[in-house]
């Protein structure tokens, strides 16, 4: 018998049609003999249908009230879903995370998870009950309702696997698994059977949303088994493992990863002089706004220009610090852009293959797309384009690393 803890995503529990298909599968695990804990999300759109209803108030929402608004979509599917298995005959309870006690930090809207009290849950499951906990949510010391920013209900389902010592975590939602890019962008992409933390960590800080960075990161360090399969098809789905196989076959790379959050902003005619990058930065970091990619060139007249890039939601106000720095320092201008994307590949096999950059940038000069900025680590390059040719980017690196699917007869 196997304590099996099983997230369903908005999709998933999208409606009452739904929510009953997802009562049924559950049912099935119960009378297979395992132990069952649920996490759901809201109902796909309703965490956004809140937002608005409270941005129709404040452009800028105070962070706390929003998590006690927000935190309400998943308050109704737990209770629904447990309400369509009591109707089974599966004894079933529903908790929200204030009730299981999933105690996070109190930093509202994007909170993280300190502890989890398991006792209530572990007698649920010892008196033969199925456990549905509301995902994304939890409480901090001061008893306030906290968030665990979007897409957070696949971190509550990890954490609690961790928190269970459950034997595996299961992501359900409604792709099979993940793939070697957005499926729904590269209609060639393919499933993966199995991807390493490390990696499935780059693919999603990169921007792959199928699940949240903080659930990977979660379930690496404590290692939990963790499983992304469809809701309502059957298949293998993808294992994220700490396997790195040395296998002939192991491909260069594994996966793209994009993202259209970001916005560029360059300082030109900076003096060029020791501790600018700290002069130009430091008030960027004071300001609480993150940085993501650098560069710094240096011009023929002593001066230097540098550009580097912030999430989309920071651009305004990283705008208003660099002009000020630009006036303290004397810089020549500032200039931004938010027309950019990133584009990164992905996989473990770099380590062991020269030559990975340039076959990325000649696939990219094919197709005349230009390159504004740069950066590597072991395991991804990645790169800054114009927006508008993000999709013709991905796809072409897709076919240049050779991970499109094999094309089926009749295509
Ligand atoms: P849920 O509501 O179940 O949490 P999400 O929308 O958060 O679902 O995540 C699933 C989506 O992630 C898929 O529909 C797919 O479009 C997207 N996605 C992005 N990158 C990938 C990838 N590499 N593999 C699979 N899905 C991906
Ligand atoms: N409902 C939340 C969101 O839409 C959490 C989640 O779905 O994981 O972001
Ligand atoms: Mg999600």
């Amino acid at each position: 018998m196997a304590l099996i803890v099983q997230k369903f995503g908005g999709t998933s529990v999208g409606s009452i049609e739904r929510i009953e298909q997802v009562a049924e599968k559950v049912q099935k695990f119960r009378e297979n003999g395992d132990d069952i804990v649920v996490v759901v999300s809201a109902m796909s759109g309703e965490t956004n249908r809140l937002i608005g209803l409270a941005k129709q108030i404040s452009e800028q929402p105070v962070p706390r009230e929003l998590d006690v608004m927000v935190s309400t979509g998943e308050q109704v599917t737990i209770a629904l879903l447990a309400m369509a298995l009591i109707k089974r005959g599966v004894p079933a309870v529903s908790y929200t995370g204030n009730q299981v006690r999933i105690l996070t930090d109190s930093s509202f809207t994007k909170a993280r998870i300190l502890q989890i009290d398991d006792q209530r849950l572990r007698a649920d499951l010892k008196a033969g009950r199925v456990v549905v906990v509301a995902g994304f949510q939890g409480v901090d010391e001061h008893g306030n309702i906290t968030t665990l920013g979007r897409g957070g209900s696949d971190t509550t389902g990890v954490a609690l696997a961790a928190a269970l010592k459950a034997d595996e975590c299961q992501i359900y939602t409604d792709v099979d698994g993940v793939y070697t890019t957005d499926p729904r962008v590269v209609p060639k992409a393919q499933r993966l059977d199995k991807i390493t933390f490390e990696e499935m960590l780059e693919m999603a800080s990169l921007g792959s949303k199928v699940l949240q960075i903080r659930s990977v990161e979660f379930a690496g360090k404590y290692n939990v088994p963790l499983r992304v399969l469809h809701s309502f098809q059957e298949g293998p789905g993808t294992l994220i493992t700490t396997d790195e196989e040395e296998s002939m076959e192991q491909p260069i790379i594994s996966g793209i990863a994009f993202n259209r959050d970001e916005a560029k902003l360059t300082i030109r005619g900076v003096p060029d002089n020791p501790g600018v990058a700290f002069k130009i930065l430091g008030p960027i970091s004071a300001a609480n706004i993150e940085v993501d990619m650098i560069v710094q060139n240096i011009a023929h007249d002593n001066t230097t220009d540098f550009t580097f890039t912030v999430h989309r939601n920071d651009y305004l106000s990283a705008m208003r610090v660099l002009e000020n720095t630009a006036r303290e320092i004397g810089a020549r201008e500032v200039i931004g852009d938010t027309d950019i994307a990133k584009v990164s590949i992905v996989g473990v096999g770099m380590r062991s293959h020269a030559g990975v950059a340039s076959r990325m940038f000649e696939a990219l000069a094919k197709e005349g797309i230009n390159i504004q900025m740069i950066s590597t680590s072991e395991i991804k390059v990645s790169v800054v384009i114009e927006e508008k040719y993000l999709e013709l980017a991905v796809r072409a690196l897709h076919t240049a690393f050779e991970l499109d699917a094999p094309a089926r007869q009749g295509e």
